[in-house]
């Protein structure tokens, strides 16, 4: 995609982002299970337990992988099988970021969360000072919908690209529920309009490559995607096995649409992913979880782009969640990872407004 791309460029584009702010969280860490069911990413338990100097054949795709969250910059040559220092430190990158023990290998929590499916949206990592709080983050240069206030959004469906496995007005209340969650927290207001043309946030289903450049992948993996503001395309992937109610979907590879439509809002509102496990705005969601309240980390983020709702009280946050917000030091040194993920994001941005 990038073929002028090269590592020269992406070091010199770091050294000029030196400065981006960053903290890193706490967070409990939690043990996430192999979904044995994941036939997208399963592939990847094989490199459990390899790092720095491991040669294993189809590593390349383990790295694309990294590379397409946003770990490793768009390779001049094609990836090696090798695992050497650029992959360990992308490791770093990613294990930081997604709160799990920084020890450059592929440890079974690492690999566990590699094959979790996960939202398709890159991460960024403003992890700058050990000493720093982990938390939300946003896409580069901070966009946000720039509206007169009251700011209202519509929201529209596909008028061909929804799924049957849902009826519509479950759809409708699904996300009426998730966008007032969002709008509880902020002075932003969310209508629903028949006029999909016109509409701010275009909702669908989409199979395989739908068209922006970001193909979804069957089943697992990644479930769906969405775009940063203004932009709001927000898809998901068609070949989940979407539900509303786990009582009358018994199949183990089944995901729960609001909590994945509560998390894309997020990014149509600006949030990138969190480092906080317990956040909606984390990237991963393993299937037949439901994760659909907003915690103190979401609140915050979305705040500091919109204002507080002034009917909203952080009392009505659970007390456990508020805890978990204290800062803790890691022992990892993240400040030349952080600037790099920028530089990346930065050409994914690009990408998404092109
Ligand atoms: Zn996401
Ligand atoms: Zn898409």
């Amino acid at each position: 995609m990038f073929p002028v791309f090269s590592y020269v460029t992406f070091f010199f584009l770091l050294l000029s982002f030196s400065c981006f702010p960053a903290r890193i969280i706490p967070g409990s860490l939690t043990e996430l299970t192999v979904d044995r069911h994941n036939d997208t990413w399963r592939f990847f338990e094989r490199f459990l337990d390899t790092g720095k100097g491991s040669h294993v054949s189809g590593m390349s795709e383990l790295k694309k992988y990294f590379q397409r969250f946003g770990y490793l910059p768009v390779p001049n040559t094609n990836f090696t099988d090798v695992f050497d220092s650029r992959f360990e430190t992308a490791v770093m990158m990613y294990q930081a970021k997604l709160s799990l023990p920084v020890s450059g290998k592929l440890d079974s929590k690492t690999i566990n969360t590699i094959v979790s499916p996960r939202c398709g949206v890159s991460d960024t990592t403003p992890l700058e000072d050990v000493h720093e709080t982990r938390h939300f983050a946003y896409f580069y240069g901070k966009p946000r919908w720039a509206r007169v206030p009251p700011m209202t959004l519509t929201y529209s469906f596909s008028p061909e690209d929804m799924i049957e496995s849902v009826n519509s007005s479950e759809m409708k209340s699904v996300f009426e529920r998730a966008f007032s969650r969002w709008a509880s927290v902020i002075p932003v207001n969310f209508t629903e309009t028949e006029d999909f043309g016109s509409a701010d946030i275009k909702i669908g289903f989409y199979s395989g490559d739908h068209g922006d450049g970001e193909p979804f992948d069957g089943v697992l993996g990644v479930l769906a995607h969405a775009f940063s503001p203004q932009n709001g395309r927000f898809h998901f992937d068609r070949a989940e096995t979407w539900t509303v109610d786990f009582e009358t979907e018994k199949s183990r590879v089944a995901v729960d649409l609001e909590s994945v439509a509560t998390h894309e809002i997020g990014h149509i509102l600006g949030l990138a992913h969190s480092s906080v496990k317990e956040a909606v705005m984390y990237p991963s969601l393993s299937p037949r979880t439901k994760k659909v309240d907003l915690k103190r980390d979401d609140v915050d983020g979305v705040q500091a782009l919109y204002g507080r709702n002034p009917n909203f009280k952080f009392s009505s946050l659970m007390e456990s969640d508020i805890s978990s917000n204290r800062a803790v030091g890691l022992q990892i040194r993240p400040s030349r990872w952080a600037t790099t993920l920028v530089v990346v994001v930065a050409f994914k941005f690009f990408l998404w407004t092109r």
